[in-house]
């Protein structure tokens, strides 16, 4: 159904005539322009980005704070979003990924989205995970009433070009999380892939009673993740309780 389906596209491309392939004037042919569309439409199909994260664009990421470079939150947002742009500008030439780090609904996992989805228009392979579901998928596979197997599960995290790994940090850190972490990082590390991640906890904070990344994660995977990427601090306000606010609403 579905191969009979694209065979009618590709018979009405005003394009290819349904060949799969453009004629350049002077120049030959080349891949028609509706098989890249269906890559691009295949890749964000697979790439798992939540429904809720869908819509996220730099576009409709708008840096918040007072709009005076002065100001600290608005400064960090807007160097977030140019460096997220970045990324999506000069990837494969630019290959180190990212860490975004800061408090609650700052728009990390929106920049994250808005730059794998970026990624995905230029043709490239991404994947979206939020960490713990990933970390519960692969417990989940250890079962042998389940029919996946834990190698199943971590293939297409190892494969994709791009990964995001939304919430590093958020689950308990047993040992078996640590470990666990430890070995997808550094297998994605060691193919130099590039892995894109967020996270709420601070390398530094001024309350010694809260947790920072390292006691998260551990001091080697926290120098690890250093190294692979560039460390962007968001600063701001929780956004989701200022749209509430503005609605006038009480929670
Ligand atoms: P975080 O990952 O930092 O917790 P999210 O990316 O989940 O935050 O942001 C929470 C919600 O607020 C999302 O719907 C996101 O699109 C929106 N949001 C956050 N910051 C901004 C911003 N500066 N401009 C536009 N939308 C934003």
């Amino acid at each position: 159904m579905a191969s009979d389906i694209r065979n009618i596209q590709l018979m009405t491309c005003e394009h290819c005539s349904g060949t799969g392939w453009e004629p350049i004037e002077g120049k030959g042919v080349r891949p028609c322009r509706c098989r890249q569309s269906d890559r691009r439409k295949h890749l964000l199909e697979v790439a798992r980005i939540p429904k809720r994260y869908e819509a996220c664009s730099f576009e409709n990421y708008h840096p918040q704070g007072n709009n005076f470079t002065a100001d600290e939150v608005f400064r960090s947002q807007s160097h977030a979003l140019n460096d997220a742009q970045k990324l999506a500008r000069e990837y494969p030439v630019l290959d180190i990924g990212l860490i975004f780090i800061g408090p609650c609904g700052v728009g990390k996992t929106h920049l994250a989205v808005a730059t794998i989805k970026s990624l995905i228009d230029k043709g490239i392979s991404c994947l979206f995970y939020d960490f713990r579901d990933l970390l519960k998928e692969i417990q989940d596979s250890y079962n042998h009433v389940s029919n996946t197997t834990e190698l199943k599960v971590l293939d297409p995290i190892y494969q994709t070009e791009v990964l995001v790994l939304d919430e590093l940090g958020a689950s308990k850190p047993t040992d078996w999380v640590r470990d666990t972490m430890t070995q997808i990082i550094n297998t994605r590390y060691n193919d130099k892939k590039v892995t894109i991640f967020t996270t709420n906890y601070l390398d530094e904070t001024r309350n010694p009673n809260e947790e920072t990344l390292a006691d998260r994660v551990g001091v080697r995977l926290r120098s690890r993740l250093h190294e692979m990427c560039k460390v962007v601090e968001v600063k701001g306000d929780d956004f989701r309780l200022k749209i509430r606010e503005n609605r006038g609403r009480k929670f």
